[in-house]
């Protein structure tokens, strides 16, 4: 039922029948959601054991009293059992607070207001722009834009963002002092970042301050049997010749419990000395009684990749309900495409060119939430207005399929609309 081959006169009919079906999706006053990518309850209920821990014993295996201040680096500990999850060697990995998206943003005013390493004069002395891999993720955009830093969109491709583009530009304009990327089961394609593209990015000239955000935040978040492994990226960048053009990234937000985890953030010897140098000027340490009881909780890389697997048994039936409903409603119509991801929390759909912001207005109505129609763009700008993020992981299996089943109405219908020119 290919709509691109069919008549108006056929379309009208489709059309017609998809206004009656979206008819009985408003009767039916739904409200569900399917915005944002937070874990389910049954998830965050596989580490309640957490909620008990440490218990009494506060002192860490060297002997740190946990209760106390001090440790900048986080246990060291920890970060022996999380450092080969994120391809670090622990010595290049630090421990810190809950969120990797606050040291994403701390090491951006720092670097803004000291320059980095390498930096003739902090980035605020003139103007400054970001590449900005897309689709991506709206969290690290609203950073950039809110410090005024000029976002170039460049293409995300299966195996990582468009190396010849990236050169290209880099090449060009020492102006372009970073760029964010989601390396593995990114957000929302769920690309994964291959050995060569990796290289060619560690290695393409660039300005000296130039840096990856290398955001793993999906590391271990796999829904297949044999994930990739990670890429040793500090030992890359300094093979590549420029050690310190990476910043990595990670937590443990979707492993344990979302924004009560442990972040983590993997870099060269001299960026971690340039960071501590400012971080220890806003925290006399980390809260290392979390680090213990993550500790106690994850004595080993191995009991992280069986919890994972408990996660994967989750959030796997929800990932094939998408892909199903998807297949069904939207292949045959050859309006839409979609991502197939291996990991990760997102599928990215592509709906007919022009059509997503009243895919996204007609499922609102109807009461279906979907992440708003660009913001997998820098400026919330999606220049084929196509583009819709879908975070199956926080509904249950009946209401998500109810809500695809919604959106795939929605789609088809804006897609008819939108080809039969918005006639009445
Ligand atoms: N990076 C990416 C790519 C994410 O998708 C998310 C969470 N949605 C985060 C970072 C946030 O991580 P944290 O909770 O560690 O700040």
């Amino acid at each position: 039922m290919n709509y691109h081959s069919r008549s108006p006169a056929e379309l009208r009919d489709i059309r017609d029948d998809l206004r009656l079906k979206y008819r009985d999706l408003l009767a039916a006053g739904l409200t569900l959601d399917i915005t944002r990518g937070k874990p389910a309850p049954e998830q965050l209920d596989l580490s309640n054991e957490l909620l008990h821990l440490p218990g009494d014993d506060f002192r860490a295996p060297g002997g740190t009293d946990c209760r106390n201040y001090g440790g900048v680096n986080g246990l060291p500990e920890l970060r022996e059992v999380f450092a080969p999850l994120f391809g670090i060697a622990p010595e290049n990995l630090i421990a810190e607070g809950n969120s990797s998206l606050d040291l994403m943003h701390d090491l951006t005013v720092f670097g803004l207001l000291h320059g980095p390493l390498g930096a003739d004069r902090p980035w605020s002395a003139g103007p400054i722009k970001f590449l900005c891999p897309v689709p991506g993720y709206d969290r690290h955009f609203a950073i950039t834009e809110s410090y005024g830093i000029e976002m170039i969109p460049v293409p995300m491709r299966p195996d990582g963002p468009d190396v010849e583009v990236c050169a290209e530009l880099v090449a060009r304009d020492p102006s372009i002092k970073g760029m964010w990327l989601v390396p593995t089961y990114s957000n929302p394609s769920g690309a994964t970042v291959s050995d060569e593209v990796a290289r060619a990015l560690l290695s393409m000239p660039a300005a000296d301050d130039f840096r990856i955000y290398w955001d793993n935040a999906y590391a271990v978040h796999t829904l297949v049997d044999a994930p990739p492994e990670p890429l040793r990226v500090v030992e890359m960048a300094a093979e590549a010749g420029h050690p310190d053009r990476v910043y990595a990234f990670g937590s443990t937000s979707k492993i344990s419990f979302a924004g009560a985890g442990v972040a983590f953030f993997g870099a060269s010897p001299a960026n971690l000395d340039w960071f501590r140098r400012y971080l220890s000027v806003k925290t006399i340490g980390p809260d290392k009684v979390n680090q213990l009881r993550h500790l106690r909780f994850f004595p080993d890389t191995e009991s992280v990749r069986a919890h994972m697997a408990r996660h994967r048994a989750i959030l796997a039936p929800k990932f094939q309900a998408v892909l199903d409903i998807l297949d069904d409603r939207l292949a045959g119509s050859k309006i839409a495409s979609w991502t197939r991801p291996e990991g990760g929390y997102f599928i990215s759909i592509d709906v007919l060119d022009g059509t997503a912001a009243r895919t996204v207005a007609l499922a609102k109505d109807a009461g279906i939430a979907l992440t708003a129609a660009g913001a997998t763009f820098p400026y919330r700008r999606d220049p084929n207005d196509e583009n819709i993020r879908i975070a199956p992981s926080f509904p249950g299996v009946d209401e998500l399929r109810i809500a695809m089943d919604g959106f795939a109405t929605c789609a088809l219908l804006a897609a008819t609309e939108s080809m039969l020119g918005y006639e009445a």
